[in-house]
């Protein structure tokens, strides 16, 4: 068992904090197998309210398959409560998104996707389901009169304890 924390760099224009809407936040991953080294060469999906029988269907998991090249199965968790925010205050390095519990596999690759929530830092507007597939989304804040931005620039896996 594998634990693995990602983590983002963002670069956030007007906006104060930036954060899934967990738990029915779709994470968009790719994983390596562990017995083969075999990649997968999709994205597919890991969300925290959406579960799967795991191994020998003893517990639930976020994330069951096989690998394609060797038939060794793999489970991906989402650890609950692991989800953080990236703030203002953590532009220029990497924050934690969230902590994955992987057996078999090991993530390696992440794309944003859509159903991320962005705080406007003035105004403390809440901008719902944002798009961030094109790693950037740029809006127009009517109440504090200004264009607020995100800009996704480097995402990365990182083993913790
Ligand atoms: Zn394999």
């Amino acid at each position: 068992m594998v634990k693995q924390q990602l983590q983002i760099k963002v670069t956030l224009e007007g906006i104060e904090e930036l954060y899934t809407n967990h738990p029915d936040y779709t994470f968009l991953v790719k994983f390596k197998c562990i017995n083969c080294g075999e990649i997968s060469d999709k994205w597919h999906d890991v969300c925290e309210s959406h579960t799967f029988p795991g191994r020998s269907g003893k517990y639930e998991v976020n994330f069951c398959a096989k690998c394609k090249l060797c038939s060794r199965e793999g489970t991906v968790d989402i650890i609950a409560g692991s989800n953080g925010k990236y703030t203002n205050d953590n532009q220029g390095n990497f924050a934690p998104i969230v902590t994955f519990e992987c057996r078999g596999f090991e993530l390696i690759d992440f794309t944003p996707g859509t159903g991320w929530i962005a705080k406007v830092e003035e105004s403390a507007t809440i901008f719902k389901n944002v798009d961030l597939s094109d790693k950037e989304w740029v809006e127009y804040d009517e109440k504090s009169h200004q264009s607020v931005s995100v800009f996704l620039l480097e995402s990365r896996f990182v083993p913790v304890k």
